[in-house]
């Protein structure tokens, strides 16, 4: 008889992968993927459904998904954990089992490149086909091995709709993980465009303040091509040529740190230099439009995440800032450091047109804007790396006066913590 409550729980537990799977995406890890399987596997393997007096267990399900995913590792550890419980289960000849499974074993090794580079149809197709030769080849070679005859039709047949429901589930679990790979995917390429719509934008203003020292560089070259300049005043303009040379360095290789892709990876942030050398990259964008950056970064504080993408955020917070305020204003950098309960509040004040409740409440959806060349993406960028810091955002604003944003993290590095990537 099916008990359809055992059912239902077994299919239920199939699923439980999912909903840790898109926190941790990122997370590649071999052991990870392992864990993540090795739940459903242990509670479908101890609480199996009785179907046509055969026992139907799902196990094969995050078993050979677990494998396709986590790869070599993850293979090994969920067959060797896998036999391990069956063993403590008991009841069964643990050798022949382990026998019996290897064909499946090699079938996975063998599949792995191809599942790599397989898109999702085919990754369907592959799981379905993997469950069901599992399937028939372990209870039949161990049938085999325990010298039963006979069993394939008294016992396969029969089963044979279990065996495509089995299949069915895989493949929808399948297509949820594909999915899940897919929309992640997607936000990082959003994330990129926007990275490289700014980069683009900031590049006039970087261009217009390297014009600068090129010019006064010019200038005291000319000075010191004159014979009669005297050896003091020679050195004195050899020493602001270099200067300037150096700035007109500094500013463009600032503006490479934005523009270079970045290795992704959590590290800590030491919030006074992320701060300031957001400051620095967005201060030839600030000086075309009149505004000016004060910074007060005198206390020290890290926090954890991706520097690149912090930097990202802070940056989109500031270009909205200074657009805000088209006939100059002031940008106000700073952050404070909350003992008590392990966080630090960044603020980023503007004194710029600020805006109306109908316009906060919008802020963060994505393509919402107000400008004529804008994308609407820029927040909802900020948003989504703020909240993959385990952190959160407040916005003030009032029209006329400024807008001003607080962003809370988390000073210590949480266990939980993601990628600083995900929405
Ligand atoms: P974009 O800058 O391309 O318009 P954003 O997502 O960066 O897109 O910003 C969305 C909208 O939020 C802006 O068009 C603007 O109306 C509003 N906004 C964001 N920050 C500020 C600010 N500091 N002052 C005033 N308005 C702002
Ligand atoms: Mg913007």
């Amino acid at each position: 008889m099916i008990s359809h409550s055992d059912f239902i729980l077994n299919a239920f537990i199939i699923f439980l992968p999912l909903i840790f799977y898109r926190p941790f995406y990122k997370r590649k890890h071999p052991f990870f993927v392992y864990v993540l399987f090795l739940i459903p596997l242990i509670i479908t393997m101890t609480f199996p459904v009785i179907i046509l007096d055969s026992v139907l267990d799902f196990r094969a399900i995050p078993l050979v998904i677990g494998s396709l995913y986590g790869g070599i590792y993850t293979t090994l550890l969920l067959f060797g954990s896998m036999l391990a419980y069956r063993q403590l289960l008991g009841g069964i000849e643990l050798f022949h089992y382990f026998l019996s499974l290897l064909p499946t074993i090699g079938v996975l090794l063998f599949l792995f490149k191809m599942y790599e580079k397989a898109g999702a149809k085919q990754r369907m197709l592959l799981v379905c086909g993997v469950c069901f030769f599992m399937r028939v080849s372990v209870v039949n070679l161990y049938a085999l091995f325990e010298g039963k005859e006979t069993f394939f039709m008294s016992s396969f047949v029969p089963s044979l709709p279990i065996i495509l429901v089995q299949c069915i589930m895989a493949v929808m679990l399948v297509f949820m993980i594909e999915m899940i790979r897919t929309q992640n995917r997607m936000q990082e390429e959003i994330i990129q465009a926007e990275k490289m719509k700014v980069v683009s934008e900031i590049a006039a203003s970087v261009a217009h303040e390297v014009r600068n020292p090129l010019t006064s560089v010019r200038g005291f070259i000319q000075l010191l091509s004159d014979p009669g300049l005297n050896e003091s005043k020679r050195k004195e303009f050899s020493a602001i040529t270099l200067e300037e040379l150096d700035r007109a360095e500094a500013i463009i290789s600032d503006y490479l740190s934005l523009a270079k892709p970045q290795i992704e990876r959590l590290e800590p942030i030491e919030l006074d230099q992320a701060l300031s050398k957001s400051a620095q990259i967005l201060s030839s964008y600030a000086n075309m439009q009149n505004v000016e950056i004060v910074t007060d970064l005198k206390v020290h504080a890290t926090v954890y995440g991706s520097t690149s993408k912090f930097r990202q955020a802070i940056i989109n917070i500031g270009k909205n800032a200074i657009e805000a305020m088209p006939d100059g204003g002031k940008l106000t950098m700073t952050y404070t450091v909350n003992e008590p309960n392990k966080t630090v509040t960044i603020s980023i004040a503007d004194t710029g047109i600020g805006m109306n409740e109908e316009q906060l409440k919008r802020l963060g959806a994505p393509y919402y804007t107000t400008k004529d060349k804008g994308t609407g993406l820029g927040t909802m960028v900020l948003f989504s790396v703020i909240r993959g810091m385990n952190g959160k955002i407040e916005v003030r604003s009032k029209e006329g006066v400024g807008t001003a944003y607080f962003i809370t993290l988390p000073l210590t590095q949480p266990e939980s913590q993601t990628s600083a990537n995900l929405v």
